[in-house]
């Protein structure tokens, strides 16, 4: 053990690890957080898409005095002022919703910013771990190199080590029902509009889920699937499934005739349960 001693310590510097860091450090509070990626928001695994702080006032009305964090305009890739929902048959629904559409490499540095600027210590390139003790715990790379925390928090994402290291194992509750697979294209060379992003309902290649044509400006577009487990057939591929959206949805197809397919991503993650 380092020694060292935090009020709180932070497994994971992605947006809920390093927003916790913002409003903890800000209160005055001793903040360390570890993030094992060497560049926080490197690689990109989201589609970006990001509400107006106006609009999670209406999701979330019961929320008193709800703290989202601003984006700075350079993190904006481009607004979006509605949403459009296609049905399976090809049914279009369009209704006003305003979101961000973020470069989340730079929103997830501008974070990491205004939480060193409130003092708290952020570690990168480290994969740390959580070793209980009855006063919250130590947390680093191995235990001689742990720092202390009277409360730890573990932001370390989907299954969480840190959750499940204190007792909390994520995958008892969170049934197949209850997490989804994403995965995703960032598409270029597209002539998609720029502020609606499209939401699709379509059993046939996001079974459980739905697919997504979100807008990143200068003719690019986050174009993904989320599925769940227990509605795909066992002989089916995500990464088909993706292909049959972008190919044979009758919709989407024509929006994305002649894009390019940049770069790749996927991951799981919790869509209910605590
Ligand atoms: C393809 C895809 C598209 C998505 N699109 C959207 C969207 O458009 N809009 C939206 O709101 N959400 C979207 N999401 C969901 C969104 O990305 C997540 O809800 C969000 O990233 C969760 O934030 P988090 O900070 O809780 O976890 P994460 O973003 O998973 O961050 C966890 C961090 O912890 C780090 N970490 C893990 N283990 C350790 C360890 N042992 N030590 C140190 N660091 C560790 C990881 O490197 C990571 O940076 C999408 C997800 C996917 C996969």
């Amino acid at each position: 053990m380092n020694g060292s001693k935090y009020d709180v310590v932070i497994v994971g510097g992605g947006p809920g690890g390093l927003s916790a860091a913002v409003h903890l450090s800000k209160k005055g509070l001793k903040v360390k957080v570890f993030e094992k990626k060497k560049i926080l928001g490197t690689p990109v695994r989201c589609g970006e898409y990001f509400p107006v702080k106006a609009e999670m006032e209406k999701l979330v009305p019961r929320v008193k005095n709800l703290d989202v964090i601003d984006a700075p305009p350079e993190s904006v890739d481009t607004t979006c002022r509605s949403i459009r929902m296609i049905s399976p048959r090809g049914h279009e629904f369009e209704f006003p919703f305003a979101a961000y559409i973020l470069d989340r490499h730079i929103f997830e540095s501008h974070l990491g910013e205004i939480a060193q600027s409130h003092g708290a210590d952020i570690d990168i390139g480290i994969q740390a771990h959580y070793f209980p003790d009855d006063q919250g715990g130590w947390v680093g790379p191995t235990r001689e190199k742990a720092v202390h925390g009277d409360i730890i928090i573990a932001a370390d994402g989907y299954p969480s080590e840190t959750a499940e290291r204190a007792g909390l194992p994520e995958r008892a509750y969170a049934g197949p029902y209850a997490v989804a697979t994403n995965i995703e294209y960032l598409m270029t060379d597209l002539n998609v509009e720029q502020n609606v992003a499209e939401m699709y309902m379509d059993p046939r290649y996001s079974p459980g889920g739905y697919g997504w044509i979100i807008p990143k400006g200068h003719g690019r577009a986050n174009v993904g699937i989320g599925i769940r487990e227990p509605y795909v057939r066992r002989d089916w591929q995500i990464r088909d499934l993706l292909t049959g959206f972008i190919e044979k949805n009758a919709v989407a197809s024509k929006r994305l005739a002649g894009g390019n397919k940049a770069s790749m991503i996927g991951d799981s993650l919790p869509v209910d349960g605590p």
